[in-house]
């Protein structure tokens, strides 16, 4: 089958590679579409992986089911989390491999989406394989995992619906965010970003009031628009300094601050300014795939504004480059 490895820094190749093998706790499924992740490109830019085979946001159909998974059927459409403990450390050892601490994980360390077939290890219906109601198309199925990080992250924040919330960042989980926001009946949400393609789609996915952070000043806008109170909960998903700074400046005394976006480096904050207006910050890592299929089933979640290229399997090393620098790229999949 033909499967896009990386083989260098920045260096995408699809290659022949053998089909993968069905193991018993197992399903293979035959990829339909496949998202590149923003995690993805982390690898991709540093020269960390050569040889992985990424995707981890993934739909398709089952075509082989192994002989010990139960309730799970060929022709499935479905989506996925692929992950598989080690076996050795302390939590596997106490027949806890759920908290393995060397988890290999499906588009890393085990080989992803981005091919013609993809084998989930430990197969599990509900737990980690999903079917796709009817309703939802295979864009919608690969926007699944995504979608379900941006739920995780705002029902943690329990906003309520007469708060204000920002959303700092407009990648795909801050987007994704907004339209959470909106879902959960929240009234007031602001939006900060920098590319124009994104800016447009804050707006189109329901921010109030979206803001250039590459022209403007979005603390100070923020900080007039709520006549110099701030907001009540900050989504951090851009993950910089300047962007942790600015969430610690618009949070309103006793608000949150959810932290999403992964960073890149290590910041440096001085606690007084957390302590002195008593704020909340919150750690997100985890996503509810459930949840995420119901907005996407009745409608209130979207990937119409969000998906705006698909390449073909061919075209992988065109999609990575379009994913890392095309400015009008928002989310680009892969279709093998
Ligand atoms: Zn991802
Ligand atoms: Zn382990």
């Amino acid at each position: 089958m033909k499967a896009a490895v990386l083989c260098g820094e920045k260096e995408i190749r699809v290659q022949n590679m053998p089909e993968p093998v069905c193991e018993s706790h197992g399903v293979i499924i035959k990829v339909k579409l496949c998202g590149v992740c923003g995690s993805d490109l982390h690898v991709y830019k540093k020269d960390e992986g050569k040889g992985t085979i990424f995707g981890h946001e993934f739909s398709g159909d089952i075509v082989e089911v192994g002989s010990g998974v139960q309730g799970i059927t060929t022709d499935m459409r479905v989506t996925a989390v692929g992950f598989s403990p080690c076996g050795k450390c302390y939590w596997c050892q106490q027949g806890k491999s759920h908290r393995c601490s060397d988890m290999a994980l499906l588009g890393y360390q085990l080989p992803g989406a981005m091919a013609e077939y993809v084998h989930v290890p430990f197969a599990a219906l509900g737990r980690n394989v999903f079917p796709l109601p009817e309703e939802l198309t295979y864009e919608d199925g690969a926007s699944v995992e995504p979608l379900s990080i941006s739920y995780f992250s705002v029902n943690r924040a329990q906003p309520k619906e007469n708060e204000i919330v920002a959303v700092i960042g407009l990648g795909v989980i801050g987007l994704y965010s907004i339209q959470v926001l909106k879902a959960m009946g929240v009234t007031k949400i602001f939006a900060s970003g920098r590319r124009p393609a994104r800016l447009a789609a804050a707006k189109a996915c329901g921010a109030d009031l979206v803001i250039d952070a590459a022209k403007e000043d979005a603390a100070k806008i923020i900080m007039e628009a709520t006549g110099n109170l701030g907001v009540n909960t900050v989504i951090e998903c851009a993950g910089k300094q300047e962007t942790f700074d600015q969430s610690v400046a618009i949070t309103r005394g006793g608000g949150k601050i959810m932290l999403v976006g992964v960073y890149e480096e290590p910041i440096k904050w001085d606690p007084i300014t957390v302590l002195s207006k008593n704020l909340t910050l919150i750690g997100c890592l985890g996503g509810n795939f459930p949840a995420a299929i119901e907005l996407l089933k009745s409608g209130k979640a979207k990937t119409k504004d969000i998906i705006t290229h698909i390449f073909s399997l061919d075209e992988a090393a065109e999609a990575f480059r379009a994913q890392l620098q095309d400015p009008r790229a928002i989310k680009v999949m892969i279709k093998p």
